[in-house]
């Protein structure tokens, strides 16, 4: 019985480069960073910031997805990471307010294809590309969620258990408050100093590991 699983954001926390930025910068130009700042500023939600960028992007989905595979990289460290979980039983859960199939193709990259992740969808139909939404929580106070991270982290909160929780950015904001023990880098860090939210600070998941070792008394 497994009684701890860690939640990891993706981009930025487990990838080394945003697959958003790194699909607008190539193909936006400039004009995708008006609508990211807003996003930043709490005044647009996920969806609002998505459609917006990707109507400036001409390129079939297939290319967005290739270019992702070949410049987005992964945490050294974060391989030995779901090691060091898999072998004490728990869980190991990604959770992203991005898209499955950029998710899904890095994942393969580095032979990480088997772990389980929560996002929103990406698709193309009749050559134009569109997007899902998934888990919008209603009850949520952030109401800017595309894929609401505090209702994921209170979806799958073992009974009795405790979720970490590892991330970098604002869209990890809901998930750093439901969480029991929380991992905060970026944006998310100066969040949480702001918010009074208690978070260990870290660079990369070898830091994480040797928190979680000393902090939960495991070998
Ligand atoms: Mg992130
Ligand atoms: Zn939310």
């Amino acid at each position: 019985m497994s009684d701890t699983l860690v939640l990891c954001d993706f981009d930025g926390t487990i990838t080394l480069q945003d697959t958003n930025h790194t699909i607008m910068n190539r193909y936006a130009g400039e004009a995708w960073i008006p609508v990211n700042l807003a996003w930043r500023r709490f005044e647009v939600s996920t969806e609002t910031r998505v459609r917006q960028q990707y109507s400036l992007v001409r390129a079939p989905l297939d290319e967005l997805v290739a270019l992702v595979a070949r410049e987005v990289g992964i945490d050294p460290g974060f391989p030995a990471f779901v090691e060091f979980c898999q072998t004490r039983a728990w869980g190991v859960h990604i959770v992203s307010d991005g898209f499955d199939r950029y998710i899904q193709r890095v994942l393969a990259k580095y032979d990480l294809g088997h772990l389980p992740f929560t996002s929103n969808k990406i698709f193309s139909r009749d050559g134009q590309i569109d997007f899902r939404f998934l888990q919008q929580d209603p009850c949520c106070p952030c109401g800017m969620c595309g894929n609401c991270k505090r209702f994921v982290v209170r979806q799958l909160r073992p009974p009795g258990g405790r979720i970490v929780f590892v991330g970098d950015g604002l869209s990890d904001r809901g998930a750093a408050e439901a969480a029991d023990l929380v991992f905060a880098k970026g944006r998310l860090s100066d969040y949480c100093d702001r918010e009074g939210i208690p978070f260990i600070e870290y660079k990369n998941f070898e830091d994480v590991q040797r928190e979680l070792r000393a902090r939960l008394l495991v070998l």
